[in-house]
């Protein structure tokens, strides 16, 4: 597999690799509601704690306050933020959080401008559900602009929105955006691993691996 990978050097050159990438920009909030696309299509009750999407028939929003809510209403699956989940996955655990209705999969929303969903913080989360855990990368603004697919083979980056570049290991993002400035070429302080070509799940657009924040690469 990694043979496969392509560190953009190989790439085609591109007019981003001349410009100077600008320091990440501020957060934002979500600009335009964007529809919430789950990895599974076998999830019928989606209960989604994060805002910013458009939901589908199947999806019911919540908020984080409204926990014994989302239990009574028996979600087969969860969209949550990686502090959320993280809480709920340390309350079932102690057994304080009974969600036995969860038994499709939970999708985590991680953020450029905060942590990656890491290895230990997958292991927690299946000994908490054990069910299959997805992530969702979003952008500064909020918006999901990279999902892992159904075979756990990377990140799939939305190709409409967001183009990814690797420079000196470190992950850079020019996201386009019709309600916001686009960002041209911005920092992500994230490392990351770019893979070009076919998927397993079907489809061809780029993926992300490996998605570590640099500091932390550094000091590990
Ligand atoms: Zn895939």
């Amino acid at each position: 597999m990694i043979n496969k990978l392509n560190h953009n050097v190989a790439g085609p050159a591109t007019a981003l690799d001349e410009l100077e990438a600008s320091e990440a920009p501020e957060r934002t909030e979500v600009a335009r509601r964007q529809p919430l696309r789950f990895p599974l299509v076998s999830a019928h009750r989606i209960a989604v704690l994060c805002d910013g999407f458009a939901l589908p028939p199947t999806a019911r929003a919540f908020r984080s306050s409204e926990l014994s809510m989302v239990a009574a209403w028996k979600p087969d699956a969860l969209v949550v933020p990686l502090n959320m989940a993280l809480l709920l996955a340390g309350e079932k655990l102690f057994g304080d959080l009974k969600l036995p209705s969860v038994e499709i999969a939970v999708a985590v929303v991680t953020r450029v401008d905060d942590a990656p969903l890491g290895d230990h913080h997958r292991d927690l989360l299946w000994r908490a559900f054990q069910v299959p855990i997805f992530e969702m990368l979003a952008s500064w603004d909020g918006s999901v602009i990279a999902r892992e697919c159904e075979v756990h083979d990377g990140l799939h980056v939305d190709r409409d929105v967001a183009v990814p570049t690797l420079r000196d290991e470190e992950l850079l993002l020019t996201h386009l955006n019709d309600s916001t400035a686009p960002v041209v070429l911005a920092r992500t302080g994230f490392s990351a691993e770019l893979e070009h070509g076919h998927c397993d799940c079907g489809e061809d657009s780029p993926r992300l691996h490996r998605l570590t924040a640099l500091r932390q690469s550094v000091t590990a």
